[in-house]
């Protein structure tokens, strides 16, 4: 695709694990470049090198080290924001952005889940974006707009279930999660209580990832979007992974299915991201393993660059109809990459 010129990225929250994330991938990007980085009061006004803890066993880009840190209120010198706030600073700032002309690609839960605003993962849903006439309308935004990407849990899942939602249909989902450290950003889950351990709670999780794939998999219906009807239940664990969730799900499917139609339908699956060949996004979204002991987090996180969420262990269920393992990069698919994919496309959509 042609780009003319560069667009100017802001990011929210960029000393963070997710704000360090997207800086790496956003280095020598075809279409970005990073301007502004803002992020709270204690970095405000120092340089990025100065103030963020960088954690990548990558070095820092030379480009932003000498960015000055700005606070999370606009303008920023930026033509589009990028924002992995916490939620309940993002419900502020996210929409402060949006009135005052922003475009906003969030990775926080505050806007997920209100009908004008799109939960998109552009492999699935990439029509969803269709509703911002109608938020901007409702929100009396101008040139400013609102679109979100899903939870680090939610979207493994969901790349696995669309597939099947689109051959089969979808009645029921129960998903165990195993998910990393990294997902509580940092420094997160104390080490005395993960080391040797297993938490068998984060807070917010099950009910975020009991209702989004639904809203992900759901239509848009003239100005909002209105969730599908099948059923989730969540059970969300904190185990001692650096990186990568790992998911065991069922499910119950509309239509009868052999094993055989089901690994077809995940290793065929494809969106718009793949046919527009956008930079960040994976050739194979979907990959399934057929080894007994895969997917790992270790072995099979980085599938992809870390975009690809990978499927193995697929076998008829004696409750449900199928089981399988998933794992998905919970601060790449399941953050920064997942924004930079949406920043992506509503560039191809042009959208930005
Ligand atoms: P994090 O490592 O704790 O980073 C938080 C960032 O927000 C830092 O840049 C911090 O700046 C900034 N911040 C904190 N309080 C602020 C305030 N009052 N005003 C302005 N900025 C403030 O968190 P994270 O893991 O990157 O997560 C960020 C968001 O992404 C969260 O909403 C999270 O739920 C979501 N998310 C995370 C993951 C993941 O795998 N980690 C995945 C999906 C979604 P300072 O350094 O200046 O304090």
């Amino acid at each position: 695709m042609a780009v003319q010129s560069k667009r100017r990225v802001g990011i929210l929250g960029a000393t963070g694990t997710v704000g360090q994330r997207l800086i790496h991938m956003l280095r020598n990007h075809p279409y970005f470049e990073v301007t502004a980085l803002a992020a709270s009061d204690r970095s405000e006004g120092k340089r990025f090198a100065d103030v963020c803890n960088w954690k990548l066993p990558v070095e820092m880009p030379e480009a932003v080290k000498g960015i000055k840190v700005f606070g999370c209120k606009p303008p920023l010198d930026c033509d589009v924001v990028i924002s992995s706030l916490p939620s309940d600073i993002a419900a502020e700032a996210e929409a402060a952005f949006a009135a005052a002309g922003f475009p906003v690609i969030s990775n926080s839960s505050s806007y997920r889940m209100p009908e004008d605003v799109p939960l998109v993962v552009p492999e699935i849903n990439p029509d969803h974006l269709d509703v911002i006439p109608a938020q901007k309308k409702n929100r009396g935004y101008d040139r400013g707009y609102l679109v979100t990407n899903p939870n680090c849990t939610t979207i493994g899942l969901v790349m696995a279930l669309a597939p099947l939602q689109q051959a089969f249909g979808l009645e029921a989902v129960m998903m165990t999660s195993m998910q990393a450290i990294s997902g509580a950003g940092y420094p997160g889950v104390a080490s005395m209580d993960i080391v040797d351990n297993v938490m068998p709670f984060i807070g917010g999780e099950e009910e975020k990832v009991e209702v989004e794939p639904q809203k992900i998999l759901g239509k848009l219906t003239g100005s909002k979007i209105v969730s599908a009807p099948f059923k989730v239940s969540a059970q969300c664990n904190r185990v001692p992974v650096q990186d990568g969730h790992l998911e065991s799900v069922r499910v119950k499917l509309s239509k009868q299915a052999t094993v055989e139609q089901v690994v077809e339908a995940l290793s065929n699956f494809t969106g718009l991201p793949q046919e527009l060949k956008l930079p960040t996004a994976p050739a194979r979204p979907v990959i399934v393993r057929f080894e007994k002991d895969r997917p790992q987090p270790r072995l099979d996180r980085d599938a992809e660059n870390g975009m690809a969420t990978v499927v193995g262990r697929i076998s008829k269920d004696t409750i449900f109809d199928f089981k399988f393992t998933l794992i998905s990069h919970n601060t790449i698919r399941g953050a920064a990459g997942a924004a930079l994919l949406n920043a992506e496309l509503l560039v191809a959509k042009g959208l930005l």
